[in-house]
């Protein structure tokens, strides 16, 4: 190695040195995005897209809207959900089919959505909530619907409309006055308009057509 080359590696490394520091400091200065999680964990943004769980969609009063029409375990392509449906006796005699267990398996889901895309009556959606890490492999069995059951009363069956007003009055006992043994006189019927008289005859048929005589005179002169 020459002295010109020595000093030209020297300067080279000293160059892509500053550089790199230069990058370091900007950085040093500049707002960070890292997320230094668990401890902003109470001040975590976290989409609302993120499909994290499937959870049951409850109301104030405790009600789901499930149906137990199974829809979103036949359209589950992996065999996550497992709907358990029981008989029960309602206030009026009928029988219904109601939910009994919701079981999904967190383990085994690929939230897909599909779930939560048939179901006819929006009861499930996924939540944004990832802290799901568990030891045990079994947890991740859930049963969805973790409040009591909760039948809404039936309705009770609208009234008949009222009576149809009573039927029309019985005939009257008296018939109607006899018919006169006379006909009254019919008025008299406007003459119908007679018929357009026929057109008059025929025109008499035109005189045949017959060669006039010659005059006399003529005939004298030329003989
Ligand atoms: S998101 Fe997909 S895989 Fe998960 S339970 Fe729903 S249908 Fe099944
Ligand atoms: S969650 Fe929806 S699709 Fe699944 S059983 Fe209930 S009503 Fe049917």
């Amino acid at each position: 190695m020459t002295i010109t080359e020595y000093f030209s590696s020297l300067f080279k490394g000293l160059h892509s040195l500053i550089k790199g520091m230069e990058v370091t400091g900007k950085e040093l200065v500049t707002k960070k995005v890292t997320e230094q999680y668990p401890e902003n964990r109470d001040t975590l943004q976290i989409s609302k897209r993120f499909r994290g769980t499937l959870q049951f969609i409850y109301d104030d009063e405790g009600y789901h809207k499930c149906i137990a029409c199974k829809s979103c375990e036949r359209n589950c392509p992996n065999g996550t959900i497992q709907v358990i449906t029981k008989m029960i006796d309602l206030d009026n005699g009928k029988k219904k089919m109601v939910l009994d267990k919701y079981m999904y398996d967190l383990g085994s889901c690929t939230f897909c959505d599909l779930c939560v895309l048939t179901c006819p009556t929006n009861a499930i959606e996924f939540s944004n909530d990832f802290e799901q890490s568990v030891f045990r492999r079994e947890v991740l069995l859930k049963q969805l619907n973790y409040l009591p059951e909760k039948i809404k009363p039936t309705p009770a069956p609208a009234t008949k409309p009222a009576a149809p007003a009573a039927a029309p009055a019985a005939k009257p006992a008296v018939e109607p006055a006899a018919k006169p043994a006379v006909e009254p006189e019919k008025k008299e019927a406007t003459p119908e308009p007679a018929p357009a008289a026929k057109p008059a005859a025929e025109p008499a048929a035109e005189p045949e057509a017959t060669q006039a005589p010659q005059p006399e005179s003529e005939n004298n002169e030329n003989k």
